[in-house]
């Protein structure tokens, strides 16, 4: 008996192949993922059932999770918050417990109470210090009544999480010192979450008509953008020992969604995650990686969804699940140093992703910027966003052998998507921007490595 044949080494796979059954191979060309897309699987319904539903009565301010409106004092010590006043937006700092319910905060910036890296973390490996303005936060905070009444809730709250006793050894509240050092975190730690203010969409008289990214007019999502944006460039101001700052989204439970309330987290670390070290290594060699690669491929295999101005959104190749990525068209790599329009114009693209994906499809936005450390002043990476679609669990299958089996491959979903963009431009959901063939020949129309 003879060994037959094996399929051996050589030339790298294209990223996205057709085989001759129908099945579809992608290779991510920045992480090197393998997906493969099995014929015959790509209808099956993907939206999530939204478990028990009840009656809501729409004329009554929201209470249905602790992100709601109507329960503040359940998030820890609002750092900022995004009033609206007709077309004018306004930051709000500091917003003292008594004064919560003065205005309505369209979108509120807090601390994680159970955050992924702590502040302890950040003081014991970095001797990380909390940077004044929070220090002065936490001292104006515990000088009312209102305040030490919320910070103590809260460190119940989290030790009732943790399985502890709400109270010292003794059995006595904290006092002011007790208080002040262990509510740290809550002014002064590097994991923040930025809410949305609607838990259902308005109107609503069910309990599973919940408000997605896509819901949200194109202005509001600008400034949930744009409110994100300064919120990280904060987390890499107030700690110097943040290599990197993820901000990401997870919407609905498969998604990784504690609540199915809007929210976006961003997260400081200090490491440059390896797979973002990678793309850096390699586009130390090829500058011009994601041009190359990101949309000038998906040009190349008819992939590109919308464009406008400043930014391009494509499905992209090689993910897990499937995916959209919105890149910025700006000759700047960090969000903050991009202009309001280039800002707008990746929020628009993102925001129409969303709308076209629907509110019961779990997904995750994923953020991947330039980390902004030493050495790397001559690095330019442009920001991306990737949108993924959770509708399978990675199963053993997976796990042994790294090939992630998708239900829809890119083709697929563009022409899932494609027609949703456009319903959705006629309706005026979303803002005006060029679709499909509309987008031209985007190769070569990124500008972060000095060129378009
Ligand atoms: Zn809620």
């Amino acid at each position: 008996m003879t060994t037959p044949p094996r399929p051996s080494g050589g030339d790298p796979d294209p990223p996205l192949r057709r085989m001759a059954d129908g099945t579809v191979k992608q290779v991510n060309p920045f992480t090197g993922t393998q997906v493969w897309t099995v014929p015959g699987r790509a209808h099956r319904p993907i939206e999530h059932a939204p478990g028990r539903v009840v009656a809501v009565d729409p004329t009554q301010p929201e209470a249905h999770c602790a992100f709601c409106v109507t329960r503040l004092l359940e998030t820890t010590p609002e750092k900022a918050r995004l009033v609206r006043d007709g077309d004018a937006w306004t930051v709000l700092d500091r917003v003292p417990a008594d004064e919560l319910d003065a205005t309505t905060p369209e979108f509120r910036l807090f601390g994680n109470l159970f955050e992924i890296v702590s502040l302890d973390y950040w003081r014991s490996v970095h001797g990380y210090r909390m940077p004044a303005r929070a220090a002065a936060h936490q001292r104006s905070y515990l000088s009312t009544p209102a305040g030490v009444a919320h910070v103590r809730a809260l460190l119940d709250t989290r030790a009732a999480a943790r399985g502890a006793s709400a109270t010292t050894k003794t059995g006595e509240a904290p006092d002011a010192t007790a208080l002040a050092e262990r509510s740290r975190s809550f002014f002064g730690g590097c994991h923040d979450v930025v809410v949305a203010r609607r838990h259902l969409v308005d109107g609503a008289t069910t309990s599973d008509r919940h408000a997605a990214a896509g819901d949200l007019t194109p202005d509001e999502h600008e400034q949930f953008t744009a409110f994100t944006v300064r919120a990280m460039r904060n987390l890499y101001l107030d700690n110097p020992h943040a290599a990197y700052v993820s901000v990401f989204q997870n919407w609905l439970a498969p998604a990784g969604a504690s609540f199915a309330h809007l929210h976006k987290q961003l997260v400081a670390i200090d490491e440059v995650p390896a797979k973002t070290a990678r793309e850096l290594s390699a586009l130390a060699l090829d500058p011009h990686l994601y041009t190359r690669l990101g949309v000038d491929h998906a040009a190349e295999e008819g992939l590109v969804l919308a464009a406008n101005r400043h930014a391009v959104a494509v499905v992209g190749v090689g993910h897990r699940h499937p995916a959209m990525v919105v890149y910025s068209r700006s000759a700047a790599c960090a969000p903050w140093d991009h202009s309001a329009d280039e800002l707008r114009g990746v929020s628009d693209l993102l925001h129409a992703c969303h709308a076209a994906t629907g509110p019961l499809v779990p997904c995750n936005e994923e953020w991947h910027t330039l980390p902004p450390g030493p050495g790397r002043e001559g690095a330019a990476m442009p920001w991306r966003i990737v949108l993924k679609w959770r509708i399978a669990t990675p199963a053993g299958f997976e796990g042994a052998t790294g090939i992630h089996v998708n239900t829809i491959d890119p083709w697929a979903l563009r022409d899932r998507v494609a027609p949703r963009l456009r319903e959705l431009r006629a309706t005026g959901r979303i803002a005006p921007m060029a679709l499909g063939e509309e987008c031209g020949d985007v190769r070569g129309s990124l500008r972060y490595a000095g060129e378009g």
